[in-house]
């Protein structure tokens, strides 16, 4: 989401004369575009802005420095306070306005800036006020917002506080930004949320779309791939599970996340869900499409989880037979009922789960690799690989692949076979 959201800030300034650089040193304007989800990411920001200032040092440049994304909105003046070298702070729901706050902290003499703080939930629609056109990022696969917020409340999460409540984006706006992507190169479309199946709408007729009705809507456009992240089990309906063997355009690809095995302790995280509910959504999707690739994420180490429960959410990967995964230590989230928890696990525990966890996961994707070796696959090639005459795609079950071939193939879908699987990648050849 973040990835979306900073190509969105650059095009809205395209038209304000500013345009992108390789080094900070040769910049203007430095974004830094924060997630606040785990303490290390909301950390990283301090170290950026760290080594910028020592970039500023010997650079007369004076850039404008300027934190955005959820760290700004949780944070707000405390980083300004912290790091006195950032001018501007704002968050995911402002950042429409950033022309506006660019030029009101100016001031005649240039330097120094007034300081601006802009992290107001405002109550209009921002993607309404969105200037710039999606097209002048050109992105084979490209990422297109249709869910923002959440409004589930889990106990550990600090989203709903972040992002705000769950907002859908209506159908007719979707339509025009997927259309403007696909002019523009798209060959394949992801649809972001943060909960992006409980995407619901006003539909292109009016009427009340679901998820799955704007999936096979925008299917009709001239793209030849579609996927969403991420999911959540409780908005997984049946007509979504049955649009993996319906809609031909829908990618054999689930990213579920479960975050542990253990009923008691999905109770605690308010999750909605029991192991066994989880299950049946796996297993009525596989009888839908068999070769579907699960994916997920997991915390390890939440207050009070026990060895039984950790025992639990290994029983889960066993039995999901996951094609890939992301695993968390549990970061504790100020503002959070978790974090006001009793019981929270030592660190080292978390880090012993945490590995064990992973070599779980990284054994089950080595063997869901492995299972393709002298397959034949389609590959959409998106961008060059490394080295000469080297190309890289994506299989429809977002494996990353690699093979010998030429720069003109970007953007094309092609027949390969599979010659050697990796830990994380397939090694092809062109038929
Ligand atoms: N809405 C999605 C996930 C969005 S957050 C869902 O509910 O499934 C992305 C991931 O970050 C989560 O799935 C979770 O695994 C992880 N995460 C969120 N808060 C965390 C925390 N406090 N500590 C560790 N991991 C966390
Ligand atoms: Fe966070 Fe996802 Fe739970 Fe919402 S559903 S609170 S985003 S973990």
């Amino acid at each position: 989401m973040n990835e979306y959201d900073s190509e969105r800030m650059a095009e809205i300034l395209e038209p304000h004369n500013y345009s992108s650089v390789n080094e900070p040193d040769q910049a203007d304007l430095i974004i830094l575009n924060t997630c606040h989800i785990r303490e290390k990411a909301a950390e990283k920001i301090y170290s950026e802005l760290g080594r910028l200032k020592k970039i500023n040092n010997k650079n007369d440049k004076n850039p404008k420095i300027a934190v955005a994304g959820c760290v700004g909105q949780a944070e707000g003046q405390e980083i300004i306070n912290r790091s006195p070298i950032v001018d501007l702070v704002f968050g995911p729901l402002t950042y429409h306005q950033l022309p506006e706050m660019l030029e009101s902290i100016e001031t005649d003499k240039g330097f120094p800036r007034k300081k601006l703080v802009n992290i107001e939930i405002p109550d209009i629609d921002k993607f309404d006020q969105l200037k710039g056109s999606r097209k002048s990022l050109r992105s084979i696969s490209s990422l297109l917002s249709v869910q923002e917020g959440c409004d589930k409340f889990c106990s550990f999460c600090v989203v709903p506080y972040t992002r705000g409540v769950e907002i859908s984006r209506p159908a007719s706006q979707i339509t025009k930004e997927a259309i403007e992507l696909i002019e523009n190169g798209a060959k394949e479309i992801i649809l972001l949320g943060q909960n992006v199946n409980a995407w619901f709408g006003k539909g292109l007729d009016e009427s009340d779309w679901t998820f799955a009705r704007l999936i096979r809507e925008l299917s009709k456009l001239e793209i030849e791939r579609i996927r969403y992240i991420t999911s959540h089990p409780r908005d997984m309906t049946d007509e979504l599970m049955r649009s993996h063997k319906d809609i031909e355009k829908l990618q054999p690809y689930l990213h579920l996340p479960v975050q542990s095995g253990s009923d008691k302790v999905l109770k605690e995280m308010n999750r909605g869900y029991t192991f066994s509910d989880y299950m049946k959504i796996i297993d009525k999707t596989r009888e839908y499409r068999p070769d579907i690739a699960v994916s997920g994420d997991f915390i390890v180490g939440f207050p009070g989880e026990t060895d039984k429960d950790f025992q639990d959410t290994l029983k889960i990967v066993k039995e999901v037979k996951y094609a890939h995964a992301y695993s968390f230590k549990y970061s504790s989230r100020p503002g959070t009922p978790a974090s006001l928890m009793e019981n929270h696990i030592e660190e080292h525990v978390k880090t012993e789960r945490l590995k064990i966890l992973q070599d779980l996961i990284k054994e089950h994707t080595r063997g869901f690799n492995k299972s393709f070796v002298g397959k034949e696959i389609d590959v959409l090639i998106d961008k060059p690989g490394n080295g000469e005459n080297r190309l890289s795609g994506r299989s429809a079950y977002l494996q990353s692949v690699h093979m010998d071939g030429n720069t003109s193939m970007i953007g094309e879908i092609i027949r390969a076979k599979v010659t050697k699987s990796r830990d994380n990648s397939l090694e092809c050849v062109i038929l």
